[in-house]
Order: C-alpha cells, then structure tokens, then sequence
C-alpha cells in the first residue's frame, strides 16, 4: 500500500485473468507515462493517496492564455479573449478512471500512449486510422484521474456479480451492507470511520471527482487539477470515460448546459451507437433527449472552457470480451474525432449566446 492508501485492493475471487496488454494499475499506468517521449507530459496533482495525476499531450503546442477566463470571456463579443486559436488545431482532452473500478478507459488510454509513442498498442497492433485523426487535434490523455480509486480496485469486473459490482464500485459500510448507488451521492466525504471498504468511486479522502464541481468550494486535488488544465487548454472537447454493467452509451448532457452542447451531445449519443452497431459491439439503447444528467464534473468542465463534454460508459461486464473494450473505446474515439473534422465541437461564439446553430 502506499503511504495514503487506507484500504486493501478489493479482490473478486474467481474472474478471469486479464490480459498481457491490460495495464491499469496505478503503477502500470505511471510507467506507460514514464516512456512518454514523444508526448509532453504533466504531473497535474497529487492525490490523497500519495499518487500523482498524469496528463500527456499530443500535436501542437498548448495555445497561449488569453486576456480572459471562459467565465468572464464568453459574455464579451470575442470570444478571442478566451480561446486564442480558433484557427489551430482542436483540443481533445479524455479523462480515463475518474472512478477507479472502472477499468476500461485506463486499459485504453495506456494502449493509446503506446500506439501514440510507437506506432502500436500493447497487443502489437497499428491503428493508422485513429493515428491519422488524432494528428489533426492536440490530444491531452489523462489516463487515470482517480488513482487512488484505480489502487484499491480489481484489474477488471468482467464476471463479477451485481452484488460484487456494486460493492467494488461503490463500497461496503463496516457492518457489510452495501453503500450502494445512489446513496454514495450522499457524502462528501465519504464517512470512512464507518466505512469497511470505499469501492473504487472516491479517492482516498472519500470524495467522488466526478461530482466535485462547486465553484469555490472544490475538495479533490483531482478535480482542481483537472479543471485549471481543461480551462488552460482551452479545450474544445472533453471526453469523460466511465463504465457500467450494459453496452456502450453515450449519456446525455448535463441539465445546467448550453443549448448547442445539449443538442450535440444527442446527436453524437447517435453516431456513437450506429458505429458501435455497425461493428457488432452491441452498444445499449440511445436515450431520448429528455435524458439528462445532473451537476458534476462535466458542467464544471464546460464552465472552465466553454467545450463540449461528453459522458461515455463502456461495457465493464462479462459479456464483452477484453478486445472487444479496446476496440469499443478506440471507435468511439475515431467516431468524435472524425466528426470533429466536419463541424467545431463546440463553436464557442454560438454556444456562448446560447443558440443551437
Ligand atoms: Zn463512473
């Protein structure tokens, strides 16, 4: 255990081994950052547990700071003030294991490091196509946000029961009854004291990330690191990788959101559907656009630059194969990425006075 880390790694006796390729603890992950050479790397914090929080970023330089935050920026008639380079490159950002049982975006973005650095993922396979869009973009991969999370959590939960889900994901009271979902909503901290182990949800402090959002009382060293560099990026769009027990599912936007992103954010819920049936990975059902989500991480996201944040859950049960999460989190990438190229993400002058195009 490291020297924050209060609580063993939830084990799950039985599940399948993983893969070779399946690098997502947190040492792993630290290691794949460490041979970045071609990427520009970043410690953006340091999280309660002792572990640092990477960022690595691809394509051309970081854009140089405006004369105004997005907060203040957007209301101004040019949105210059803010995003310095609207004719350069967009900016990309994939925040991979914001919960830390979720494993299948940090399994992904360590393969994409690989595949960034030498032309091939762990498996030894070359993915030219998604090579090719991510060139046209600055890509910031940070590969795993809730470290402390990813090190009290199993490598994986395909074969886990419900039960056994829940439990990894979000914890047990010390009388062994489940904290559950959503009642872990409930605490910010976690009340640890009474706490038999925490799941993979919160950091070591007993925070959930994903919804440590509130301007001005900010708890996590994660979410204050990950929010300065989405505002510093001026970055265009965010993609927040999480997993559940169905197929892949683009979520919809949160209710506190602008029109155009709303919208969008319903469009791609679509694209990303039609191009994960397309290849037989069976993705879940798209929401109707009534579907919406409540504050979190994503809204505070879309306030620090004005980008379009997106929520993806992939498929953390058994009846998806470990390839096929890998090749479920690269075409939902390829799919952003390739529509990227036909319209802004998130066009900041229409988005800032609140239209829909
Ligand atoms: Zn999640």
């Amino acid at each position: 255990m490291s020297a924050g880390q209060r609580y063993d790694r939830f084990e799950i006796p039985g599940l399948q081994r993983r893969p070779d390729w399946w690098q997502v603890r947190p040492e792993e992950v630290t290691t794949a950052v460490e041979a970045a050479a071609k990427g520009e790397v970043r410690r953006i914090a340091t999280t309660p547990g002792g572990f640092p929080v990477w960022a690595v970023a691809y394509g051309p330089p970081q854009a140089r700071p405006g004369t105004a935050t997005w907060g203040i920026g957007s209301n101004s008639r040019t949105m210059a003030s803010y995003r310095t380079s609207e004719n350069d490159p967009q900016v990309v950002m994939l925040l991979c294991g914001v919960h830390g049982a979720e494993t299948e975006s940090v399994a992904g973005a360590v393969n994409m490091l690989s595949l960034l650095e030498t032309g091939r993922d762990l498996k030894g396979n070359p993915r030219p196509h998604l090579l090719d869009l991510m060139s046209r973009y600055r890509v910031v991969i940070l590969p795993c946000v809730n470290m402390d999370g990813r090190a009290v959590s199993p490598d994986h939960l395909r074969g886990a029961d419900l039960d056994q889900f829940r439990r990894a994901s979000q914890g047990y009271w010390t009388d062994g009854t489940e904290i559950g979902y959503p009642a872990c909503k409930e605490y910010a901290p976690l009340p640890l004291e009474r706490v038999g182990h925490p799941g993979g949800y919160p950091n070591a402090d007993g925070y959930n990330i994903q919804h440590d959002c509130c301007p001005g009382d900010l708890r996590t060293p994660e979410a204050r690191g990950v929010l300065k560099l989405v505002a510093d990026e001026q970055a265009d769009l965010v993609l927040n990788l999480h997993s559940h027990t169905i197929g892949g599912q683009v979520l919809g936007d949160s209710l506190l959101a602008y029109p155009l992103h709303v919208h969008r954010v319903h469009v791609y819920k679509q694209r990303v559907f039609d191009a994960l049936e397309a290849k037989g990975l069976r993705p879940a059902p798209v929401y109707p656009i009534e579907q919406r989500g409540g504050i979190n991480l994503n809204t505070a996201c879309v306030m620090a630059s004005g980008g379009l944040t997106v929520t993806f859950e992939q498929s953390a049960a058994a009846e998806w194969s470990f390839d096929e999460v890998l090749e479920i989190h690269y075409t939902v990438i390829e799919t952003f990425l390739e529509w990227g190229l036909k319209e802004p993400f998130s066009p900041r002058q229409i988005v800032a006075r609140g239209q829909t195009e």
